[in-house]
């Protein structure tokens, strides 16, 4: 079986299954190919060039859409990672995580909220901070 993306003179696209090659030419010699119109039996095949380009452009889509995915697969599994190993501070990051830093009481692992500039107030303190790209679960 073979199958031809057929036009019409009308301008009718449509996709056919023949037997063979030499089926469509049998068919398509005696006007035996027939469109939705009715009208017209001027049927033509279509090069098959233009989808092997398509099919190009696809496998390079699908590449960026793998590494998206993949991705996004390791964030979230960095997400899950953190969450189960360590404790949810919130807004509270910056004093929680000073306050272990120096006071060296209820030593653990945190994670919050903290702005750039404090991030960077923290690390000029010596104290060790991470920030990490923090993606929305139900995102795909
Ligand atoms: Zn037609």
């Amino acid at each position: 079986m073979i199958k031809y993306h057929l036009k019409c003179e009308c301008g009718v696209e449509f996709e056919s299954w023949f037997s063979s090659s030499k089926e469509y030419d049998r068919l398509e010699k005696k006007k035996m190919l027939s469109c939705q119109c009715g009208k017209s039996n001027n049927i033509s095949k279509q090069l098959m060039a233009p989808q092997i380009a398509s099919k190009k452009v696809d496998t390079k889509k699908n590449k960026q859409e793998e590494f998206y995915k993949t991705v996004n697969k390791k964030l979230r599994d960095l997400r899950d990672y953190v969450e189960k190993n360590a404790e949810y501070v919130g807004d509270n990051f910056v004093s929680e995580a000073r306050s272990i830093h120096y006071d060296k009481k209820n030593v653990r692992s945190i994670y919050g909220k903290a702005t750039p500039e404090q991030t960077e107030e923290l690390l000029d303190e010596g104290i060790e901070v991470n920030t990490v790209p923090w993606i929305d679960k139900a995102n795909n």
